[in-house]
C-alpha cells in the first residue's frame, strides 16, 4: 500500500523514531511490497530511489524500525531474516522450495487461544502461524524432476 510521507512521519513520531529521509524511504517500500524482503533484498529496492544509500544503513534502520515495533521480522528457519512492513495480526504461507512469503489472513486463527493449563501462567499477548510446505511453482518444478527410477 502506497503511504504518503506525511502518514510514515506520523508513525515514526508514534514510536518515537527519528524521522530521516533514508529511514522514510526503507519504511515506504517495505510498507508497498507483500514480497517480504530480505534487507539486501530491501538494499536493492530503495538504491534505485536513493543511490546513496549503504548497505549498512538498511540493516541499522531496519533494526530501529524493528525495536520500535514498526516492522516485524519474519523468520523463515534458515539463513536470513525476512521483514514485513505489515504489523496486524495475520500469519503467513511459506515456500520451503524457493523461499517466497505470502500472507494469510484468517479470523479463525486470529481467535486461537491456549487453554489456561497450556499457557502455563503466560500472559499471552499474541501468536503467529505458520503454513510451511511448496508453492504452485514449486510443486509443478518438484513433478517435472525426471525419475531416476527404471
Ligand atoms: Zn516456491
Ligand atoms: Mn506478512
Amino acid at each position: 500500500m502506497k503511504l504518503h510521507p506525511q502518514e510514515i512521519e506520523a508513525r515514526f513520531r508514534r514510536h518515537a523514531v527519528r524521522v530521516t529521509r533514508q529511514r522514510t524511504a526503507i519504511y515506504a517500500a517495505l510498507a508497498e511490497t507483500t514480497s517480504h524482503p530480505s534487507a539486501d533484498d530491501l538494499y536493492q529496492m530503495v538504491k534505485r530511489q536513493q543511490p546513496m544509500m549503504s548497505r549498512n544503513t538498511v540493516y541499522y534502520t531496519l533494526s530501529v524500525l524493528r525495536d520500535a515495533g514498526l516492522v516485524r521480522e519474519v523468520n523463515v528457519g534458515h539463513d536470513m531474516a525476512r521483514y514485513d512492513g505489515n504489523v496486524s495480526m495475520h500469519h503467513h504461507l511459506i515456500c520451503l522450495g524457493c523461499g517466497q512469503i505470502m500472507d494469510v489472513m484468517d479470523d479463525d486463527l486470529n481467535r486461537l487461544q491456549l487453554s489456561s493449563g497450556q499457557a502455563r501462567g503466560f500472559d499471552v499477548l499474541g501468536h503467529r502461524v505458520e503454513f510451511h510446505g511448496y508453492c504452485v511453482s514449486c510443486r509443478q518444478a518438484r513433478r517435472d524432476v525426471p525419475s531416476r527410477r527404471g
